[in-house]
């Protein structure tokens, strides 16, 4: 009988383009950028669209810190000739306060600790260009490498995309608070160009002027239930809406918004009730640095929630990766619905600390992200965090199958038997050092323990 229904319920998803035509709504009405119209814009539609189908939602307000783009103007003087390129704030970047920083700038590569070592010497109050592909000690989060210029003496941070396409890379700088130093986002060709000059000339100047707002602003989360037979145990299923101000954000993540708004729309319609309870999650604030999720896991008791589904990149491409947070019993438990799984999925024990899961995490509730793997690793994020994350990417197909598997994971990870444990702090302490995140999660201000 309940097979039925969830096979129903797989057909509907397939047979309709449903959440194809919510990814569009989402991302026509704008970035949903924190602090933006378009954001206000997305929260009424979640509300209105769940009102429609007859399920009640919580807005969680919260305060954090805003931030507004403002004008970028960036150049290179040789010694007879200067050069404009444009460039982007990133995001958290404080403001030259209308003055114009003049200052030496060098190439940084990857910008590990390994990479500026031996520029130890040059670095402190100069511009490094560090690039957003892979390092010398492998891939690091964009604000590692703005912290260790930082840390070296950097006077300017200038992020280069290593994805041509004339795009600009964005991201935040810092988590919920403001950067130390300037910090801009400038296309790989740009970047190539730069690096000409600089073997040219021997040296080169750089002007930069960036000038954005800082406001203290409040966002929400939209949070509602579909009631489960076991009542107290909860399973969190979350994504964050909200995209950068230069796109539309659509496969991050509008699309995974899209996706549990049908996959409760259908639960309502088919009178499906899950075997545990099911707490939808629409998180604001995400490309901030994972703030609204940490504020909200923070303040509010989570005793009852069981487990955490993360949707972050949920649609784009196939096949589906499902890390586990180095959660040795969840990984065997994962292991063991595998088959059910409407396709090849790969599961595996990575660590996800820079999306909505990482919170829960920290507070030992077991917890998998679902996301489609870049058809080439070595594009990294590819469009995403760039003007380039647009709808037009989004298939029919893949929005259909996406949201399928997402279904059919929710369902059979509330059928397990028994949910797996929830760590001790110890535990999870345990489960990041042996995976040698300690140090960088220090510099990232995301260790919370002594
Ligand atoms: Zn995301």
């Amino acid at each position: 009988m309940t097979q039925d229904l969830k096979e129903r319920i797989v057909g509907r998803i397939l047979s309709k383009d449903s959440t194809y035509e919510t990814i569009k709504d989402l991302c026509l009405m704008g970035s949903r950028f924190s602090g933006t119209e378009s954001e206000k814009v997305a929260q009424e539609y979640m509300n209105q669209f769940l009102e429609r189908i007859g399920v009640s939602a919580e807005n969680y307000e919260f305060d954090y810190q805003g931030w507004m783009r403002g004008e970028c103007d960036f150049s290179i003087k040789t010694k007879n000739k200067e050069y404009e390129f444009s460039a982007i704030s990133l995001v958290l970047a404080p403001s030259t306060n209308s003055q114009t920083l003049e200052m030496n700038i060098l190439d940084g590569a990857g910008g590990s600790e390994t990479e500026l070592k031996r520029l130890e010497k040059e670095i402190p109050g100069k511009a490094v260009m560090i690039h957003s592909g892979n390092t010398e000690e492998g891939w690091l989060h964009r604000r590692i490498k703005y912290a260790n210029a930082y840390e070296f003496g950097a006077k300017a941070f200038v992020f280069a995309n290593h994805n041509p396409g004339q795009l600009f890379p964005t991201g935040s700088v810092r988590s919920n608070r403001i950067g130390e130093i300037i910090a801009i986002g400038i296309s790989k060709e740009s970047y190539e160009h730069i690096k000409e000059l600089l073997e040219i000339e021997g040296f080169l100047t750089c002007k930069i002027n960036v000038s954005n707002d800082t406001p203290k602003l409040i966002s929400k989360h939209i949070i509602w239930e579909i009631p489960g037979k076991i009542k107290d145990e909860v399973i969190v299923i979350g994504g964050h809406y909200d995209g950068h101000d230069i796109a539309q954000g659509a496969t991050d993540n509008a699309a995974s918004i899209a996706a549990i708004l049908e996959i409760s729309r259908l639960m309502k319609e088919f009178n499906y009730v899950p075997e545990r309870t099911l707490r939808f999650m629409a998180f604001g604030v995400e490309e901030f640095g994972v703030v609204g999720s940490t504020i909200y896991v923070n303040n509010t008791d989570l005793s009852d929630v069981v487990a955490m589904i993360n949707l972050d990149g949920l649609i784009g491409h196939i096949p589906k990766h499902i890390p586990c947070s180095g959660i040795e019993e969840l990984f065997l438990k994962l292991k063991e619905i595998e088959n059910e799984l409407l396709y090849e999925a790969k599961i595996s024990k990575n660590i996800i600390t820079a999306s909505d899961n990482y919170p829960f995490f920290l507070k030992g509730i077991p917890n998998v992200c679902i996301f489609g793997e870049k058809p080439d690793p070595r594009v990294g994020r590819g469009y995403g965090h760039t003007s380039a994350d647009t709808f037009d990417k989004i298939s029919k197909l893949d929005a259909k199958i996406s949201t399928a598997f997402a279904f059919v994971f929710i369902d059979a990870f509330c059928k397990m038997k028994e949910m797996p444990m929830k760590l001790t702090k110890n535990e999870v302490i345990d489960i990041l050092q042996e995976a040698k995140l300690e140090d960088n999660l220090r510099l990232l201000e995301k260790w919370p323990f002594k």
